[in-house]
């Protein structure tokens, strides 16, 4: 039993039992049941039903922001431009799709040879709670396209985000089977992964739930899709338009309430623009007033747990004492239940967990660097490898820096973000595989070998 307490209010709004082992044996066996009928029932179907849910998405998406908001504290706003964002991703794969997992011909002697895409059967998703939605779509859409049937097990602090889902897909009309919910812990979660039924699985979170799901899907030969935390630097060069990086800048790190894992996390800067950087950063996080995520007045939203903010106080006080200056913000907001507030931390340096961690709140780390080689070593000397975004007027140099970084997606005069076209996923401690585009879609299928001689 989980006990959810609204991270505005503090109170406990919802409590969710957690399903026994009959009821998870039900649900796989009736996905397995769905999963031929749903693979033969071709693209132009399976289209048809994604676009029911896109459709239904944006019809309820006020109802579906205000349960985020309830849940795990998202701004109103924030919460609906999510919930048209995953409508998007249903709608451009179920137009995309087949040409995406089209045969492959590949020439050789024999009379025809190609290779053709199938779908794997039912996947596993284990999600986290900072989109509840879009995270979960960006994985099913491409996932039920391809003709596979799917299983989410959800953060344990979103369960009614989770319950919805299976609604829309229901009220969409799905079979029975093709999508559902498990309410389970992570000892549950384990038993699940090494059920035959299951063929692979797609962790979205921190390192510790990947580094646990992937051992055990390991140990029972499941291949596994990871995409962890990240901490993406953000480089601002000496020409960069200082204005543009820091709209850029703040929207990427307070939007969110900062728990967004390709938020830019470290601004490295240049000494030309350091100054004039910072302080548009510190003027634009004063600007963050935080508030009841219901009431669109408020810019910055609380964080989804209390127990989330006390690890980042934590770092941010560790940070300072190693030797990193607060510009604005550094403490929990007082009488709030797990607010706080955008905060710049300046001087930071190796030795810091502002430096070396993820920070999954409101926190912008400065690091100082003096020249373009500096930025470079500093965003690689990290463990993560999610993202990079780059800050130049002279965009060839930019893009050069760009394509130096250790990561899996750098981005040049844009914030780093998600996007149904493009593939998403990290290097080093951020993860493997990948979600969206193409090479995303091709991670949920078997690509098959034919060769007709
Ligand atoms: P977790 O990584 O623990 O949660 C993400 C998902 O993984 C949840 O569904 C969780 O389930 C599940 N999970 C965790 N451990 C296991 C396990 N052993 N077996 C199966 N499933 C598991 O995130 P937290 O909520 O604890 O957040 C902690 C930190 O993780 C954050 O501060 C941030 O640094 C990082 N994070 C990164 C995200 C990203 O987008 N990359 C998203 C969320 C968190 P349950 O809730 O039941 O434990």
């Amino acid at each position: 039993m989980d006990a959810i307490p609204n991270p505005f209010s503090g109170q406990v709004e919802h409590v969710q039992d957690l399903h026994d082992a009959a009821a998870i044996e039900q649900r796989l066996a009736a996905a397995q049941r769905a999963f031929a009928a749903w693979a033969a029932a071709g693209f132009a179907a399976r289209a048809a039903s994604l676009r029911r849910v896109a459709g239904l998405l944006r019809e309820q998406a006020p109802a579906l922001a205000a349960l985020m908001r309830q849940e795990m504290g998202k701004l109103q706003r924030e919460g609906e431009a999510e919930i048209n964002k995953a409508a998007g991703v249903c709608e451009y794969y179920a137009e995309h799709a087949q040409a995406l997992l089209a045969d492959v011909p590949i020439a050789t002697e024999a009379r025809r040879s190609h290779v053709r895409h199938e779908p794997l059967g039912c996947l596993l998703a284990v999600m986290p709670w900072n989109f509840p939605f879009w995270q979960v779509f960006r994985f099913l859409a491409p996932a039920l396209m391809a003709g596979n049937v799917a299983l989410l097990k959800h953060a344990s602090n979103v369960p009614r985000c989770a319950d919805a889902i299976a609604g829309l897909l229901a009220e969409a009309g799905l079979p029975a089977g093709v999508f559902d919910v498990l309410h389970i812990d992570n000892e549950q979660a384990a038993t699940v992964v090494a059920d035959p039924r299951i063929a692979s699985v797609s962790l979205t979170g921190s390192e510790r739930a990947g580094s646990a799901v992937a051992a055990n899907a390991g140990k029972h030969l499941k291949k596994c899709v990871l995409e962890l935390g990240g901490s993406d630097a953000f480089i601002v060069l000496a020409d960069a338009d200082v204005e543009a990086a820091v709209k850029a800048a703040a929207a990427s790190r307070f939007d969110n309430a900062g728990q967004t894992c390709i938020a830019a996390k470290r601004f490295i800067v240049l000494p030309d623009v350091a100054d004039a950087f910072v302080q548009g950063l510190v003027q634009a996080a004063a600007q963050r007033v935080y508030g009841d995520p219901a009431d669109p007045q408020t810019r910055l939203a609380p964080m989804a747990r209390a127990d989330l903010r006390q690890e980042l106080d934590k770092q941010v006080r560790q940070s300072v004492a190693a030797g990193a200056q607060v510009l604005i913000g550094g403490a929990p907001l007082d009488a709030t239940h797990a607010g706080y507030p955008a905060t710049v931390l300046d001087q930071v340096g190796p030795g810091m967990p502002a430096y070396s961690e993820e920070l999954f709140g409101p926190v912008a780390a400065i690091i100082r660097v003096a020249d373009v080689q500096a930025a470079i070593d500093v965003a690689n000397d990290t463990d993560f490898g999610l993202g990079g975004s780059v800050w130049g007027a002279d965009v060839a140099a930019a893009e050069a820096v760009a394509n130096a970084l250790q990561c899996g997606a750098a981005f040049v005069n844009a914030p780093v973000r998600s996007d149904a076209r493009l593939p998403f996923g990290g290097c080093k401690r951020s993860g493997y595989g990948r979600e969206l585009g193409q090479a995303g879609i091709l991670e949920l299928v078997n690509a098959k070998t034919v060769y007709v001689a």
